[in-house]
């Protein structure tokens, strides 16, 4: 319920979050990516790999192939050439005229497939199949280019007949005389063979059988001598040119026009002889689309394992988190407990902060009276309230200490009026969560700068002035002097159980007249506890009464004074005095015991003492509780015969109007009071609270007086009974009834 008390919402857990999930997601989504960036490249280096070295076969293959074909070539062209030149040769040597016949016989005997002889003007004047006779050579032709360049043979490249269209491989030789003899071969079947065994022809024959690769044979020279058709391998000659040399044994992605290519580029021997080189292309399209759906996959199957990591990450972090929350949370009001308060003070660094401990107050009486569950709803209204305020300010934080006690941190820089009001906002808005006294928290407050040490004891300090507060200063800041006085009220502590514990001389009585103010005659004595410690130093009461109440100790201690005070009616008895009475105080921890109205109804019976010889005197923070509780044991006290006073009436909240409706019998006015009386402000307050009494049936004593003055003024407003030191002072038992016995019943 009290949010603030969730361990993600300090800066220690803020931290933790980081360091034991962020960083360690991180770290694998990290190795993860990096494993599958690593295993990528190794299948792509794989991949090219592969294909480096199929090239490298494949280059290999080529260049068995190629110095075949480079061979056959030669040889077929020697063959050819040598056949042509004999025949050239052989008909050159006939005198001229060269008629069909002659030239038709030559042919068949040559094995030679046509001849024809044209006069210097180029014009056919024989031929071996009787054709073309009288037909003259056009300009442009290979002959008339022939004929106009002045060499006196040559072989031309393959080519067709300029009439028929049929392919022939022709030898010109021009005779002294001028005429020209054209000798030629028809590309037949035999030719195509030979044709079979030219570069280009085996370069497209490659290319065909692999459509992924592009292949280029490059001669020494660095000219492309063939090279698969339809593809960018010439364009991109530059590149290689510049990025992959000869004896290159890897390979370069190369882009032309958009398009990736892997280009390889190995040398080629031909008969020992390196013959150029051999570059291929290959088009990785393919193959970087089979990387880029295995990356893909690879990318996907880390990815499910890292969202399954991380499931399971979240799964047990959640885990530790309910535990670890379980171990910082207080189980009935939901803040955090002291051990998240110690590790959120560990966490911070250098920063000003304030630290309160908030106590209600009588917190065991309401435990008591209502019962623990009452108590428990009590403390988790409170939790609540403290968790909202704490969450209405970033750098506040609530916890609850233990028991009743709750802490409140503030960081930030705060003045102590700031953090006074705060406290004292906090007293102001908790009866509205059903404490019953009035005021209902006790606030102690320990401030740290931010050039302090991380050590100092926030928390001891807090508490220490938690000890210090009290009904009229339900707020109270650490101060050194409070931690001196505290070991002094270890000390009174000590003593006082010592004392409860049935230890002698340690606590006793003294006894202060109480005067009628018409006639001066002592009717009643109050009882003042007295402390002494060990070294036979008096402590007053003012002191050791609150650290009795802080320290439960108050019931002891007045389970112990009770008897001792009735021994002076005993020995009042004992001396045939019976009209005095005696005056008890009683705290209102004590009166608010459930045992005590049968504890003083069994004394009382059993020392044979009438309860009307009795006024029990109580402060006003016994009005802190709740009325009827109070009234239901004022009337059971009213009935043993017992007087009741309101003890130092003033110095507290009440009102007579609130005191209207309780059953007691004399209002003492405080000694404030008193001590200002003499100026007539005062005096008229206090005329109007004696007669306001007076109006209401009770009686009124003057506590504190000191002088004649005073007595003359108070016996002027018609007050009923006088005490103080004019009066009397407290005296010890013995000396009292000496007192009496020399005849002393007025002041
Ligand atoms: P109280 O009940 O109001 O007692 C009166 C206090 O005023 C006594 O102080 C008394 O010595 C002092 N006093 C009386 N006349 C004069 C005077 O003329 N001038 C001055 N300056 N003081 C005067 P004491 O004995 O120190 O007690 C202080 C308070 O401690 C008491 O105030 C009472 O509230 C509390 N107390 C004393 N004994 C007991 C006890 O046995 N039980 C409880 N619960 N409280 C006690
Ligand atoms: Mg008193
Ligand atoms: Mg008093």
């Amino acid at each position: 319920m009290a949010g603030r008390g969730n361990p993600l919402h300090s800066s220690a857990d803020r931290r933790l979050w980081l360091k034991s999930v962020i960083i360690p997601s991180l770290v694998i989504l990290l190795l993860f990516l990096g494993s599958g960036w690593w295993a990528i490249r190794s299948l792509q280096s794989f991949y090219y790999g592969q294909c480096l070295e199929e090239a490298a076969l494949t280059a290999d293959g080529y260049s068995k192939a190629i110095s075949l074909a480079l061979d056959a070539h030669r040889l077929f062209e020697e063959a050819l050439t040598g056949t042509l030149e004999t025949a050239v040769a052989i008909i050159d040597s006939y005198p001229t005229p060269l008629d069909n016949e002659t030239l038709s016989s030559l042919k068949d005997r040559l094995h030679v497939d046509v001849v024809y002889h044209y006069d210097p003007s180029l014009t056919v004047t024989s031929s071996s199949d009787g054709t073309y006779i009288g037909w003259r050579v056009p300009a442009p032709h290979p002959i008339r280019t022939f004929a106009e360049s002045g060499a006196s043979y040559a072989v031309e490249e393959l080519r067709e007949d300029t009439e028929s269209g049929t392919p022939y491989r022709y030898a010109l030789h021009r005779r002294d005389d001028g005429s020209i003899i054209q000798v030629g071969i028809k590309a037949d079947g035999t030719y195509e063979a030979y044709e079979d065994f030219a570069l280009q022809h085996i370069i497209d024959e490659l290319s065909l059988r692999n459509p992924h690769i592009s292949l280029a044979l490059v001669d020494q020279a660095n000219q492309i001598s063939a090279a698969t058709e339809g593809t960018p391998i010439a364009s991109i000659f530059e590149h290689l040119e510049v990025a992959v040399p000869t004896d290159m044994k890897g390979y370069r992605r190369l882009k032309v026009a958009q398009t990736s290519y892997l280009a390889f580029r190995l040398p080629i021997t031909v008969n020992d002889q390196d013959s150029g080189s051999l570059v291929v292309l290959f088009d990785p399209s393919k193959l970087d689309y089979l990387i880029k759906a295995i990356a893909v996959t690879i990318t996907l199957v880390l990815l499910l394992f890292f969202i399954f990591f991380l499931h399971s990450f979240w799964t047990v972090h959640r885990l530790n988190r309910r535990i670890l929350h379980a171990a910082n949370q207080d189980e009935l009001t939901g803040l955090g407990n002291l051990r998240l308060f110690n590790e959120t003070i560990r966490g911070m660094k250098g920063t000003d902060c304030a630290l309160m401990v908030i106590n209600p107050l009588n917190f065991k009486q309401l435990n008591m009276l209502y019962g623990y569950a009452h108590g428990d709803e009590v403390l988790i209204k409170l939790a609540t309230y403290l968790a909202a305020l704490a969450c209405s300010h970033e750098g506040w934080e609530a916890f609850r200490l233990s028991d009743d006690r709750f802490l409140f941190l503030l960081t930030g820089a705060l003045t102590q009026g700031e953090l006074g009001e705060v406290a004292r906002s906090i007293i102001a808005d908790s009866p509205a969560l059903g404490l019953v006294s009035r005021p209902a928290l006790a606030i102690g407050i320990a401030e740290k700068r931010f050039d302090e040490p991380r050590e100092t004891p926030l928390l001891t300090r807090a508490l220490i002035a938690l000890n210090s507060t009290g009904g009229a200063n339900p707020v109270q800041f650490y101060t050194i002097d409070l931690e001196s006085r505290l070991i002094g009220d270890n000390a009174i502590e000590e003593l006082l159980k010592r004392a409860i514990d049935g230890e002698a001389g340690i606590v006793t009585l003294a006894f202060q007249p109480i005067v009628e103010c018409a006639s001066g005659r002592i009717v009643a004595y109050e009882a003042l506890a007295r402390l002494t410690d060990d070294e036979k130093r008096t402590v007053s009461p003012e002191l050791f009464i609150p650290i009795a109440e802080r320290h439960q100790l108050i019931t002891g201690l007045g389970t112990l004074l009770f008897p001792m005070a009735l021994t002076l009616l005993e020995r009042f008895k004992e001396q045939g005095i019976t009209d005095v009475r005696l005056a008890i105080n009683v705290s209102a921890l004590q009166l608010m015991d459930d045992t005590f109205v049968n504890f003083v109804r069994s004394y009382l019976s059993t020392r044979s003492i009438d309860g009307r010889a009795i006024v029990l005197e109580l402060t006003e923070s016994a009005f802190a509780y709740e009325e009827d509780g109070l009234t239901q044991r004022f009337m059971l006290l009213r009935s043993l015969g017992i007087g009741l006073s309101i003890d130092d009436f003033g110095s507290g909240y009440s009102s007579l109007s609130r005191l209207r409706a309780l059953p007691f019998d004399i209002l003492k006015l405080g000694r404030p009071f008193i001590q200002e009386i003499e100026q007539a402000a005062h005096a008229h307050f206090v005329r109007d609270i004696i007669s306001m009494a007076h109006h209401i049936n009770k009686r009124v004593v003057a506590e504190g007086v000191e002088t004649e003055a005073q007595r003359t003024l108070l016996s002027a407003l018609g007050c009923d009974l006088l005490q103080g030191y004019l009066l009397g002072r407290p005296l010890g038992l013995e000396e009292v009834l000496e007192q009496h016995e020399s005849g002393g019943g007025h002041a």
